[in-house]
């Protein structure tokens, strides 16, 4: 068949997977922990399937799992999201951006991104019909130029998708760019599409700022989080999004027929765990702050230029004193030749993206930080 998206292959994430399995290379490429979520998790988890918590879960979302989302956030942000109308469950924050941007985004309308930005967000927009607009953020501060994206919109200009803590880059926002984001947008009618799945995982002395923090663009729009991240269980596949009513309708309308629910027995266990161990996401920065720390140090005596970290579980490395290949190519070459894999940066941009910046994921034991560090020191 014609296909409707002829420029995609295989993502990244999966590509750099393969490739050190293949060549049984430390895998600190695709985003995921090498350890397990909490025993008190799994054991919620056995026990809800026990007990035959095991048919469709209504479409919205368990209702205990959307009660703790809801305590959460009025606990972080200050708003307590309606349990009924203003939160839906999601099959992770993949399925909640998708199901977003299908039920906002109309055929010729424009959508604003961030770039580097996260693989999931064009071809989704291109899938709706709709045109991206990519503002590009330049290292090492990755800040978004106001002045440029008021040049980008336009009365066609629908949506804008931020990500914060930003994948790849590992910058945050403050309270501060999200007033920016609103005198921007505020003449419009342009929602705005929030991914905060590493809203937990924020080493910045502030903390994480949530568009939800914000009262009137949280008028607007779409926060988006995961408890793959939250939980070190990115295989469970669950996550949220908090939007007012009004979106939120429009939304399950798409995630009614994209999924329809989500795995019922996890809702249950990560319910149960919200309620009853607040403290894991409340002690997240600490647990990811002190790896991070412990791998920058291990690096310290590398010819790697560490950039700032601020939030995520990725560090920036610029290989630019170790080899003259672009990104990819060095990629590669680190998985095959030197047994680390990691993820270029390029591929999280649509123009040329000419720094030679490498994404290495610590959420890995210390044992696993501690090898790669050393093959990285030999270089
Ligand atoms: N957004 C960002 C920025 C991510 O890094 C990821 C996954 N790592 C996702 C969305 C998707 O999350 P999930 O696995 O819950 O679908
Ligand atoms: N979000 C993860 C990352 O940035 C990857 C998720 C995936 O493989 N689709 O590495």
């Amino acid at each position: 068949p014609e296909s409707k998206l002829p420029a995609l292959g295989t993502t990244i994430f999966t590509q750099m997977s393969a490739l050190a399995q293949q060549y049984n290379a430390i895998n600190l490429s695709q985003g995921f922990p090498d350890f397990d979520g909490p025993q008190y998790l799994q054991q919620r988890l056995a026990h809800h399937v026990s007990q035959g918590a095991n048919q469709y879960a209504p479409m919205i979302g368990v209702a205990p799992l959307r009660e703790a989302i809801a305590r959460k956030t009025a606990e972080l942000y200050g708003y307590a999201p309606d349990v009924n109308s203003e939160i839906t469950v999601t099959a992770g924050a993949t399925e909640a951006l998708y199901a977003a941007i299908t039920a906002l985004v109309r055929a010729g309308d424009e959508v604003i991104c961030f770039d580097p930005s996260y693989d999931s967000y064009a071809p989704a927009v291109t899938l709706a019909g709709g045109v991206l607009k990519r503002i590009a953020l330049q290292p090492p501060g990755f800040r978004p130029d106001w002045q440029a994206f008021a040049a980008l919109l336009s009365p066609k200009t629908r949506l804008v998708i931020l990500n914060t803590p930003h994948n790849p880059s590992a910058t945050v926002w403050q309270q501060s760019d999200f007033a920016q984001l609103w005198e921007a947008v505020r003449q419009q009618e342009i929602y705005v599409l929030s991914d905060e799945v590493y809203e937990h995982i924020c080493f910045d002395t502030h903390g994480h700022a949530s568009v939800l923090a914000h009262a009137e663009l949280r008028a607007r729009a779409i926060a988006v989080s995961s408890f793959g991240k939250t939980f070190h269980m990115t295989g469970w596949k669950v996550g949220y999004c908090v939007a007012p009513a009004a979106i939120s309708a429009e939304l399950r309308k798409v995630h009614q027929y994209l999924t329809f629910s989500v795995n019922t027995p996890a809702q249950l266990a990560i319910a149960d765990m919200l309620e009853q161990h607040p403290e894991h996401y409340r002690e997240l920065p600490e647990f990811y702050r002190a790896r991070r720390d412990r791998f920058v140090k291990a690096l310290s005596g590398s010819r790697f230029k560490l950039l700032p970290c601020e939030g995520t579980y990725f560090l920036l490395a610029d290989y630019s004193a170790i080899s003259d290949l672009d990104d990819v190519a060095f990629c590669q070459w680190l998985t095959q030749e030197v047994g680390v894999a990691a993820i270029p940066l390029s591929v999280f941009c649509a123009d040329t993206f000419p720094h030679k910046l490498i994404r290495l994921c610590f959420a890995k034991q210390e044992a696993t930080l501690d090898a790669a560090a050393e093959r990285l020191c030999q270089l």
